[in-house]
């Protein structure tokens, strides 16, 4: 018995000691009651600083074990990263602007700022509604039932309401913040005014930067299909170039174009994010049609 408190004393004096299992515990314990003797008030001191020294060692060893778990936790998910940026390397690319020189900023003085206009529906956004007669979804094929819209927008069709589901396309709201610090920009859309302009004051969110907008009451029609005035929003056609999914619409000025692929609704699109490094670029030159002429049509 007192060999045994001893070893129980030297055990819990140890502060390196590990927790002491409870089982000695209750040896000690199994051996005092069958001898029937009193505990002194030292030996009980031990045995109580055990039990608490058990009692306090539970909560520690769970918190190692919550500390543990969420390392593990954090590694697994830097891993999982790790593995999506070799899969898909793009995963978390983003555009970073890089100061500008002197010199570079003399260049851009003397080539002079332009002006980028940049279509709407299928370049920037998709839109898709309810048919109110037929309740036909016009324009959904590709977006996944119950996906949620960015915005809704209402617009009334011979006094009947209909109301608009629109989905961003991926990065636009980066996209223009950059375009908008490099280049004047000018919104065109072959869509109406009623429509386009709710969509474009939604995609503003009031930062001013689309407030020039042209819609299909300034498009050219000729041959059923609709074509984009450049000259109608800047004469100087060296500073002045377009964004659009539909070749239809720069036809007219194919050295002033830049193609972008039709957005239906994609999540993981990134071709606005894409342009970014050239559109950088392209604000250094005197005349962009001396670059997007290269471009092979
Ligand atoms: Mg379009």
């Amino acid at each position: 018995m007192v060999m045994h408190l001893d070893q129980q004393e030297r055990i819990t004096s140890s502060s390196s000691s590990p927790a002491v299992p409870t089982n000695t515990v209750l040896k000690v314990q199994a051996k005092e009651s069958s001898s029937g003797s009193s505990l002194s008030s030292r030996k009980q001191h031990v045995l109580l600083a055990l039990t608490q020294r058990w009692t306090i060692g539970g909560p520690t060893l769970l918190c190692v074990a919550e500390k543990f778990g969420k390392y593990l936790k954090r590694m697994l998910a830097n891993l999982s990263n790790r593995i999506k940026d070799i899969v898909r390397p793009d995963t978390n690319f983003t555009y970073k602007e890089v100061p500008l020189s002197a010199e570079s900023e003399r260049a851009l003085d003397e080539a002079g700022r332009k002006t980028l206009i940049l279509d709407l529906d299928e370049t920037l956004v998709h839109s898709c509604y309810n048919d109110p007669e037929t309740n036909e979804h016009i324009g959904c094929s590709m977006v996944p039932p119950n996906t949620e819209p960015n915005f809704t927008i209402s617009v009334d069709v011979e006094e009947m309401p209909v109301i608009f589901q629109v989905f961003k396309r991926p990065h636009v709201d980066l996209f223009l913040d950059f375009v908008a610090k490099w280049y004047d920009i000018v919104i065109y859309t072959a869509s109406l005014e009623v429509y386009a302009s709710q969509v474009v004051d939604q995609l503003d969110a009031g930062r001013g930067i689309l407030r020039r907008r042209f819609f299909r009451q300034h498009c050219r029609s000729s041959t059923n299909v609709l074509s984009k005035d450049l000259c109608l929003v800047n004469r100087d056609l060296r500073r002045t170039f377009i964004i659009d999914n539909s070749p239809n619409a720069y036809r007219d000025y194919p050295e002033n174009a830049i193609p972008i692929k039709t957005w239906l609704y994609d999540p993981n699109d990134k071709e606005l994010l894409k342009l970014l490094p050239f559109l950088d670029a392209l604000r250094f030159t005197k005349d962009v049609r001396t670059i997007l002429s290269r471009r092979a049509h």
